[in-house]
């Protein structure tokens, strides 16, 4: 085992070296960092053999008990937005204080910003299962969060309709057993080219699915966001703030003031699409207590030290693809409501370590469902509830 972590670390800081020229080579053809890796043998065969093992393998109920509080039954039902992010990291958020002023439509929205924010893993596949998995990072199991239920499974168990909409080409099982739309399959003329849709297609006809709910909804929208290497085809036309941008997946070719100004148009995109969720939701305010909760999947590396995008083993992976942005929004009825003081979630969210781990338990207590997997210590709501007044 010592041995191939050597050899590993070993391929790691040879390919680093030359990783300028061959990123985005490995990100268009990704059967060639097998080709490099010493342990791609191994890796291959236990892969392998831990999805032969867990395919099968019965689904393992979780949190059986779950259900909603009272209060959260009766009077006006909850509408709550779960934006899941993509590729975006915190370094280049306005809200996080970054230089340039990149979310300026969500910096007018009232949002709780929590600037400390760490992700579960490097990658999609495995930051989107962990986030949803209710293990947290320390204890995340890949092969369990397989075949056991999640957040999703326990909000709908508890009586929430829930519907997961999807643009970035899956869901990694977060998703398994709840309805869901694949928005990339309609094609939309003007959102969608070559199979990829702008995320603005996340909200096509979604007022429709509102209106015919008369319950506790929670809507989940899983962006492509930032996602590589071709960053200049994550926004339209009208979103190229900063030029000159980067016109090409060889993202070598292009200067960093290129790349960054292109990675950062990705981001004002982003800051359209959450303030649109704001937008959606006070417009049904009438009909529903509603809220929003945006977190980024992991982030991205632009170069810095010759490392680009993501997915570098968790310890050695660079700050840049670990630190994430994450925000909640509260309507002043959802805070009157749930006596959540503003000010004291502001406050806190400036200090406060948190990551991904905190998705689960937050989630759960914003729908106030109950049940003892809930850990209201991570719930970041928490320690703001019962404020309305006294804070
Ligand atoms: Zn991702």
């Amino acid at each position: 085992m010592i041995a191939l972590l050597v050899s590993s670390a070993g391929t790691y800081l040879i390919s680093n070296s030359f990783f300028k020229d061959y990123a985005s080579l490995f990100r268009n053809n990704r059967e060639f960092i097998t080709y490099l890796s010493p342990s791609n043998g191994i890796a291959a065969a236990l892969s392998w053999y831990k999805h032969e093992r867990t395919a099968n393998l019965p689904l393992i109920r979780f949190g059986e008990d779950a259900r909603q509080s009272a209060a959260h039954l009766t009077g006006k039902p909850t509408l709550t937005l779960l934006v899941v992010g993509e590729t975006t990291r915190a370094q280049d958020v306005g809200l996080g204080g970054y230089t340039r002023q990149t979310t300026p439509l969500l910096a007018k929205d009232n949002v709780i910003y929590y600037p400390n924010t760490l992700s579960c893993g490097t990658s999609t596949a495995v930051s989107v299962p962990c986030m949803f998995s209710g293990m947290g990072h320390d204890h995340y199991n890949d092969a369990l969060a397989n075949h056991r239920e999640g957040l999703l499974d326990i909000v709908q168990r508890a009586g929430v309709n829930v519907l997961w909409r999807e643009n970035d080409g899956g869901c990694k099982g977060a998703c398994a057993r709840v309805p869901t739309e694949e928005m990339t399959a309609q094609n939309l003329p003007g959102m969608c080219i070559d199979g990829e849709c702008y995320d603005q297609v996340l909200f096509h006809h979604l007022q429709g699915y509102i209106d015919k709910q008369t319950g506790n909804t929670l809507i989940v929208l899983h962006t492509i966001g930032s996602h590589g290497p071709t960053y200049n085809h994550r926004y339209p036309d009208a979103f190229k703030y900063y030029t000159p941008t980067c016109e090409t997946n060889e993202v070598q070719h292009c200067s960093t003031e290129q790349l960054v100004n292109t990675y950062d148009n990705t981001i004002r995109y982003m800051d359209a699409m959450v303030d649109q969720g704001i937008q959606l939701l006070q417009a049904n305010s009438q009909r529903f207590t509603t809220s929003l909760v945006y977190l980024s999947d992991h982030g991205e590396s632009l170069g810095e030290d010759g490392v680009y995008f993501h997915g570098l083993p968790y310890m050695i992976a660079p700050i840049q693809q670990k630190h994430v942005p994450l925000l909640i929004w509260l309507s002043q009825d959802y805070q009157q409501r749930y006596a959540v003081n503003q000010k004291c979630m502001v406050d806190q969210a400036k200090l406060m370590h948190t990551s991904q781990d905190n998705l689960f338990p937050t989630v759960l207590g914003l729908f106030g469902v109950q049940t003892r997997e809930y850990q209201p210590q991570l719930d970041l709501l928490t320690h703001c509830r019962g404020k309305a007044r006294e804070y």
